[in-house]
């Protein structure tokens, strides 16, 4: 007879506000690929301030793990008992990993921007790299970067006061590094080989928002990187098309974070083919 076993493994997000977070659109085809019927990754809408009920609950529902977004990467630190070395230079945890009640935290983010960009072919040993923004994807990107060798990594951010953490840092770890402050259109420098956009500016459902950019200094000599998943094809990803450049979608990004996730949590290694068809047929639908 067939063993009869219902039992749930469950993973899921906690974050405020969650209900646009396509996560559960990724990690539900892995599963389904991977042949893993009864995993089950939840949406979990926790308010700030209820955090601490929330991890608790998950250590009683012994879920295997969650992913944490804004506003809860920073809050979670506290609930670990272990960190990854990486996480402890970003200051932010995404990945949370339980075994038998004891929690480990990674920050995966980093990690699938740097996947996304060798699948595009692109190294960054030795470039001239410009971030734009500098928060939390790009204080994961900026590291992560930073650790591989890029040779200038240069951040663009409106205000200084929220920059001065990450810049601070990427003194400390990157082989160069400068801040420019945001104030008016930023000629990207003829220079740069690698465009990076951390910030939220064209995300569901301003899709149409751009940058403040001169977009007449992108040049095709730049691989020019979009992190927003939603839309996939950004204003600032058009017009780097336009402008002759190369470019790669925040979707490679999210797909690749989301396989670290699940190999993290379940050992086995995803289809990212299938993860990135599930999100793109979420998406135009
Ligand atoms: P944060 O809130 O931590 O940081 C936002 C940054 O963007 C700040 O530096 C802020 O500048 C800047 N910014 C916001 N609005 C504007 C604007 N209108 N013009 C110029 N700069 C602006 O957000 P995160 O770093 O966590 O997330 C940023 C984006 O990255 C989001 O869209 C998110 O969806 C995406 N992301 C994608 C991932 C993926 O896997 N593809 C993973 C993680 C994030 P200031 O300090 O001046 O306010």
């Amino acid at each position: 007879m067939k063993e009869q076993n219902y039992l749930d493994s469950l993973v899921g997000v906690f974050g405020h506000p969650v209900a646009e977070n396509p996560g559960v659109v990724i990690q539900d085809a892995a599963f389904r690929a991977l042949g893993l019927a009864r995993w089950r990754y939840l949406t979990i809408d926790v308010e700030p301030g209820k955090l601490e009920d929330a991890i608790r609950g998950m250590k009683a529902f012994k879920m295997r793990g969650v992913n944490c977004t804004i506003p809860h990467k920073l809050g979670v630190i506290r609930h670990l008992d272990e960190m990854s070395e990486a996480a402890k230079l970003i200051g932010a945890v995404n990945t949370v990993v339980n075994t038998d009640g004891k929690l480990y935290g990674d920050n995966t983010d980093g990690k699938g921007f740097m996947q996304a960009l060798a699948e595009s072919g692109v190294d960054p040993k030795d470039k001239k790299i410009v971030i734009l923004g500098a928060g939390g994807a790009a204080r994961a990107i900026g590291v992560e970067l930073s650790l591989a060798g890029a040779g200038c990594v240069t951040v663009v951010n409106r205000s200084k006061e929220n920059a001065k953490g990450l810049v601070e840092l990427l003194g400390r770890v990157a082989k160069k590094s400068a801040f420019v402050c945001w104030e008016g259109t930023f000629k990207i420098p003829a220079d740069t080989d690698i465009l990076i956009n951390a910030t939220p500016v064209g995300l569901y459902p301003d899709v149409d928002a751009m940058p403040d950019i001169e977009v007449d200094s992108i040049l095709p000599t730049m691989f020019v990187q979009d992190v927003i998943p939603n839309p996939t094809v950004t204003a600032l990803l058009r017009a780097a098309q336009s402008r002759g450049a190369f470019w790669s979608t925040g979707a490679g990004m999210l797909i690749n974070q989301a396989a670290i996730n699940i190999e993290m949590w379940t050992g086995q290694k995803p289809n990212k083919a299938i993860m990135l068809k599930a999100l793109e047929e979420a998406l135009s639908s």
